[in-house]
């Protein structure tokens, strides 16, 4: 820069330059305009600004050319660029741009010697820029409809999470979120609710200080047994509700508690639970009036039952043969009665955790003969066969040898099981046998009861194992029963870590399954003196 002069500043003295006065204005106006505009600009005032700052250059561009030679300003080259961004406006960019244009070459077509010989500069300054400009126009109209499918696509997905904010804001079930660490990333008004914590303190604490988890024996929960943890390590859900949490209050409640994984391994996990102490304290007190009412009604009528005996016993009594079928009736019925009791009793134990359990070392094999040789009289009444085939194992070649199994469970459960499964087949078997098979493996041991009888629908098999659940047809009506021998027979086995199923084809037979876990010979040995 040389210096300042009233008509304008002499840049680049040394190829002979001179701009204008209102080139530098409009230049200067131009920059000041272009940097509001990226400053203060928002998204929705970025269109009008641009617009605002194109006119400027356009301005700043047309003056530098008019007041430096027009068609061989240095310059010239600037115009044809600047057309390529008029389509940037649309048509309306376009042919205000071709308007100038025009007016520009009609003015140079009256003052330059040979208009003619202007042509190609006339094509290429401003027809072919703005041919390509209208071209290149085109293709942003279309990145513009990918930029509207993709505003769509944000407030459709804004919609969903605000969809899934108001569903989790508006369950009744706590929700807890944890991420790969263990803080909490959400938790739903519910959860607050429930264990006293507000959102502000709660979110980004570790779950432990919010989520504090006792056993139900009141100890609180090692982290490593933490389901929450489970799931973290595994990234399988689990659920468990005999849990206890103690609130921000103090309060300990009992809750129903789902925790499943969230995303890939360790990523994070949600919790949902439930407060359910009212529930199982009602529950509680439903047992424990079957309990007492089942304890109190049985003893009177274990004395009917006896007496209905004596009655029926002639030895004893002289009754008619009406009053004997009358008797025989009423003495099934008290039996009825008495079973109902014991049953009811049974499984209000075996859910408030009172059943006992004391187990020793069984000899499955000479155990089950036991229960069978039990109820042979009762098959032998009905005239069915009742078979036990423990299985035995092939000893090398032709010799077959008969493996031990023993198990570590409560021999009266066991048989309790057994009993109840041996005579239900009894019970629902017209004609044809009973077979009570053993086999195993090395972990477990299983007994199967196959029997001929009249088979269970399809529909009601999984529900069999549930309270008070009776097939309903004309098959079973006639023979009496109170839907709790298999639900017993499941508590059972579960507590002694095994399974139950059943097979069965309607009308043709059923076979039920218990599995339990297999004690190892030698430390069956090493234990007490087996017993059967
Ligand atoms: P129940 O006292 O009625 O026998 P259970 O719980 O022992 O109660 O059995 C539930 C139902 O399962 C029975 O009512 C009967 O319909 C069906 N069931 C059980 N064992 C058999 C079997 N061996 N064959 C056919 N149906 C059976």
């Amino acid at each position: 820069m040389r210096g300042l002069s009233f008509t304008g500043v002499e840049w680049f003295s040394g190829i002979g330059l001179i701009l204008g006065l209102p080139v530098v204005i409009l230049s200067a106006a131009t920059f000041a305009a272009g940097i509001a505009a990226y400053i203060f600009s928002s998204e929705q005032k970025l269109h009008w600004l641009s617009l605002g700052v194109f006119l400027l250059l356009s301005g700043t561009v047309g003056t530098l050319i008019y007041t430096s030679g027009h068609l061989g300003s240095p310059f010239i080259a600037l115009w044809a660029i600047l057309t390529l961004f008029a389509g940037l406006y649309k048509i309306g960019g376009l042919v205000a741009m071709a308007y100038a244009d025009a007016i520009y070459i009609a003015y140079l077509s009256f003052t330059i010697d040979d208009p003619i010989a202007a042509l190609p500069s006339f094509l290429f300054i401003f027809a072919i820029p703005l041919v390509l400009s209208s071209l290149i126009w085109r293709h942003k109209s279309f990145s513009k409809q990918y930029e509207k499918s993709y505003t769509a696509l944000a407030h459709e997905l804004n919609q969903e999470a605000l969809k899934s904010d108001i569903i989790i804001n508006a369950i009744a079930d706590g929700v807890i979120v944890v991420n790969s660490k263990g803080a909490i990333t959400l938790i739903n008004p519910a959860a607050q609710q429930i264990i006293g914590w507000n959102h502000k303190d709660a979110i980004d604490l570790d779950y432990n200080l919010v989520f504090r988890l006792r056993n139900d024996h009141d100890q609180p929960i090692a982290a490593e047994d933490s389901p929450v943890q489970h799931v973290l390590r595994t990234n399988e859900s689990t659920s468990q509700t005999d849990l206890n949490i103690i609130t921000g209050s103090g309060k300990k409640i009992i809750v129903s508690i789902l925790v499943s994984p969230v995303g890939a391994l360790g990523e994070g996990a949600i919790i949902v639970f439930r407060d359910i102490t009212r529930e199982v304290v009602e529950n509680r007190q439903k047992a424990e009036f079957i309990s007492t009412a089942s304890h109190e009604m049985r003893t009177p009528v274990a004395a009917i039952e006896g007496y209905l005996s004596l009655a029926l016993n002639p030895q004893t009594a002289q009754i008619d043969q009406k009053a004997r079928e009358y008797l025989i009736k009423a003495h099934q019925a008290s039996v009825n009665l008495g079973t109902l009791f014991q049953d009811l009793l049974d499984v209000s134990k075996a859910e408030d955790g009172r059943m006992t359990n004391n187990p020793t070392v069984v000899d499955i094999i000479t155990f089950t003969g036991d229960v069978v040789s039990e109820l042979a009289p009762q098959a032998a009444a009905k005239n069915l066969q009742l078979l036990y085939t423990p299985s035995t194992e092939r000893n090398g070649g032709a010799t077959t040898i008969q493996p031990a199994f023993y198990a570590y469970v409560d021999a009266g459960h066991l048989r309790e099981v057994l009993s109840n499964l041996i005579g239900n087949s009894i019970k629902y078997t017209r004609t044809g046998s009973i077979t009570i098979g053993i086999s195993g493996d090395d972990m477990h041991i299983t007994i199967s009861i196959v029997d001929t009888g009249i088979g269970i629908p399809q529909e009601d098999i999984p529900h069999l194992f549930q309270k008070f659940y009776r097939v309903d047809n004309s098959d079973t009506r006639e023979i009496g029963g109170t839907g709790l021998g298999l639900y017993l027979c499941r508590r059972i086995i579960e507590a002694m870590n095994g399974r139950i199923w059943v097979q069965s084809e309607y009308g043709k037979g059923s076979m039920f399954f218990i599995e339990i876990p297999r004690l190892k010979n030698d430390d069956a040995v090493a234990a007490a003196p087996p017993q059967a």
